[in-house]
């Protein structure tokens, strides 16, 4: 018989997996601190429940928490980690360390199927969702898990195609007793499918981010493909509709790339699509691979767009690139899976 994971199963979950036996809610809140916080990888050795359950659950589940294959360290210490599950699936995590910050960036599948052409997740194709405790287990099996402040969807794959994992992943990262992180140093990316984007509204407190990369509808088509499906247009007005009093955060990711998406016109579009709302926008740097002709555009094109948005009222910044040296940094997940 496979045994069950504990990690990424709920409190109540582990609830009504003990209390058949007569264990009480509070031994299955003593379980999920044990997995969530110590990171206790031995069912033999989570603490606060009697014996009697440890052997019990011993019998029926595992820890479901496992090491990542490989790790490698970037010049700014940012590192990346390679997992591979039981049945082969392999997805990267990177792990951004920044003054008091601390940020894991996780994968929500191995691989994409959304097909954007400047991203190299997409040339890895899509080889299957990862579970919750998958998604988990990304932070709690870090060598330096006890540290992390803040989760950001933003590796391999496309939050909103697996969007009732991601939930569950995000109900375990900000509930007290899963790692108790909160929702608002959550942020989950998705180029924007649009049923996910509302579900994921309705059930979850995190941030939403929505990698625009061209604020016109027939451009982003060629570089967001599921544009022809979802208009980003859809998302930015359901981002402007909801109530600002639930002071949740929303951004663009904008990739900048030279003489293709930042010109004069470009950030007369970005004014125009972002006036008068509280959505925010992160300008990043391209980083091309292979025999990719585009460039990054320059530093000070990227202040050129920063200055001129804050100055039409538009919360902007620009965002440095981490862990480019390794293959960490936006786009570039799955450069080492690819042969
Ligand atoms: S950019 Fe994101 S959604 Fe597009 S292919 Fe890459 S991982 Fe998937």
């Amino acid at each position: 018989m496979d045994k069950m994971s504990l990690c990424g199963m709920t409190a109540d979950e582990i609830f009504r997996l003990i209390e058949p036996s007569g264990f009480t809610l509070s031994h299955a809140v003593s379980i999920s601190n044990s997995i969530y916080k110590k990171r206790t990888s031995e069912i033999s050795q989570i603490t606060k429940i009697p014996r009697k359950l440890k052997d019990e659950l011993a019998v029926i589940a595992g820890s479901g928490i496992f090491m990542p294959v490989a790790s490698e360290v970037s010049v700014d210490e940012t590192v990346k980690f390679l997992f591979r599950t039981e049945t082969g699936k392999e997805f990267e995590t990177v792990y951004i360390p920044d003054n008091k910050r601390h940020t894991v960036c996780v994968s929500a599948q191995s691989g994409c199927r959304m097909g954007c052409p400047f991203c190299v997740t997409a040339r890895y194709g899509f080889r299957g969702n990862l579970s919750a405790g998958e998604i988990v287990n990304q932070i709690i099996s870090l060598p330096d898990a006890g540290k992390v402040t803040h989760i950001v969807f933003m590796g391999m794959g496309e939050p909103m195609d697996n969007i009732d994992n991601v939930l569950k992943a995000c109900e375990i990262i900000t509930s007290e007793w899963g790692l108790a992180i909160s929702p608002r140093n959550v942020t989950v990316s998705t180029v924007g499918i649009t049923s996910g984007v509302e579900k994921f509204l309705k059930s979850s407190e995190c941030n939403l981010t929505l990698s625009l990369h061209s604020p016109f509808n027939e451009e982003r088509k060629r570089v967001v493909p599921v544009e022809k499906k979802y208009p980003a247009q859809k998302i930015i007005e359901i981002m402007k509709n909801y109530p600002v009093k639930k002071k949740r955060r929303f951004s663009l990711a904008y990739v900048m790339i030279k003489d293709l998406n930042d010109t004069d016109n470009h950030l007369e579009g970005l004014k125009a699509l972002l006036k008068g709302s509280i959505i925010r926008i992160n300008l990043l740097p391209y980083h091309p691979v292979g025999n990719d002709l585009n460039r990054s555009s320059t530093a000070e094109r990227m202040q050129f767009f920063k200055h001129n948005l804050v100055i039409s009222g538009i919360s902007a910044s620009v965002r440095k690139s981490r862990g480019i040296d390794i293959s960490a940094a936006c786009g570039l997940l799955a450069t080492g899976l690819i042969n």
